[in-house]
């Protein structure tokens, strides 16, 4: 039989577990803040809990199911984590160190389902959904390494749903680790710190509109014509760019008055960086008239992929020409490629088979 599984529960569930054990909600508060504000993944360490309280826990329940394999430092400072489930499946988090903020890169899945052609995540295909603490519980620990454990976080923390696996496919547990997080005595990261980005789920992104408290929307195109994108991402065959455009555009009525939403185009050599697809792509999406910008990512090698990084000047050509069109182009710098932490390139390999 499973424990239940503490990181995954809300703040109320523990309060109605405690309940079932005879404990008041007051113990049900402070194990909640032990483990998510102080984030503490032992009970030994919940000094302020009885000890007949902490020894029933840890027979009845387990706080944390991960367990962290391997660990590398980026020489740009990212690290990479990764852990294995009780089951003993792959999960990868990335934390990406800035200068004003911190970014965290976390998993929905373990492998993905979708067999997007530049993306290293695909040769895995989908092992299994993760849980909502299980998704959680990649927070807290990267929290921990990255600032120490318990340790305030110095900056503001970002969250981002770009690791492996497409977060629309595992909506529910998604939802309810963002719902988590959220929680003032606990991590305290609100969903306006969080961006989510789909591959293109169309059903979710009209879903994800309707929730008052959501995260923000990154979607990845990769192509501006069906046909190539049919190719790259055969999502694309289900939710064709029509499809998928329009239900942007639907979601754009519930963005706040600031926010935009992001667009990410991952730009392979030869293949959808020549000038004619960047105005095929200014087109596309001024035709929707959307309240987007557009991350340019250059693609982010890795064996046995088939594609190439656009060079410099072709991404600088191809990003002026979205700009000349009126749509705000960012190149996004790629973080910890040496260590297979960059986009696209989160299979579960070690470094060492990653080298030459
Ligand atoms: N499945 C979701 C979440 C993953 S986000 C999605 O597709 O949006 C990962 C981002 O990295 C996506 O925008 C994807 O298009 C991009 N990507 C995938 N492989 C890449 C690679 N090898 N180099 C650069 N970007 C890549």
């Amino acid at each position: 039989m499973q424990l239940p599984h503490l990181i995954g529960l809300a703040q109320a569930e523990l309060t109605d577990f405690g309940a079932g054990l005879g404990e008041p909600p007051f113990r049900a508060r402070q194990l909640f803040a032990a483990i998510h504000r102080r984030r503490l993944l032992s009970f030994a360490e919940m000094t302020d809990l009885p000890k007949e309280l902490r020894a029933k826990l840890s027979e009845q329940t387990v706080i944390s199911t991960l367990t962290l394999e391997s660990r590398y430092l980026s020489s740009d400072g990212t690290r990479r984590y990764l852990f294995k489930t009780s089951d003993n499946l792959p999960v990868e988090t990335v934390f990406i160190p800035e200068e004003r903020r911190d970014t965290i890169c976390f998993s929905s899945q373990s492998g993905c389902p979708l067999q997007c052609t530049f993306c290293l995540t695909a040769q895995l295909g989908l092992l299994r959904n993760l849980t909502a603490g299980e998704i959680v519980e990649q927070i807290i620990v990267a929290l921990n390494d990255a600032y120490g454990a318990g340790v305030k976080a110095p900056r503001g923390t970002n969250l981002v749903g770009m690791g492996a696996g497409e977060p629309f496919l595992n909506f529910e547990a998604l939802m309810k680790a963002i719902r988590i997080m959220a929680e003032p005595s606990g991590l305290y990261i609100v969903p306006n710190r969080v961006t989510v980005s789909t591959a293109g789920v169309v059903p979710r992104i009209r879903e994800l509109a309707t929730i008052p408290d959501r995260p923000h929307l990154a979607v990845s195109l990769a192509a501006a014509a069906d046909e190539l994108r049919d190719q790259l991402m055969p999502i694309n065959k289900k939710w064709p760019l029509r499809e998928l455009l329009s239900a942007c555009k639907d979601f754009e009525k519930s963005l706040k008055p600031n926010e935009r939403f992001t667009f990410e185009y991952v730009m392979l050599k030869d293949v959808n960086d020549a000038d004619e697809q960047a105005r095929q792509l200014a087109n596309l999406l001024n035709r929707y008239e959307l309240r987007a910008k557009l991350n340019l990512i250059p693609h982010n090698p890795a064996e046995p992929l088939p594609y190439h990084p656009s060079s410099t000047e072709r991404v600088e050509s191809f990003r002026a020409i979205l700009e000349s069109k009126g749509i705000h182009a960012f190149v996004r710098r790629p973080r910890g490629r040496d260590i297979l932490a960059a986009c696209g390139q989160l299979a579960a390999r070690s470094v060492s088979e990653a080298r030459p």
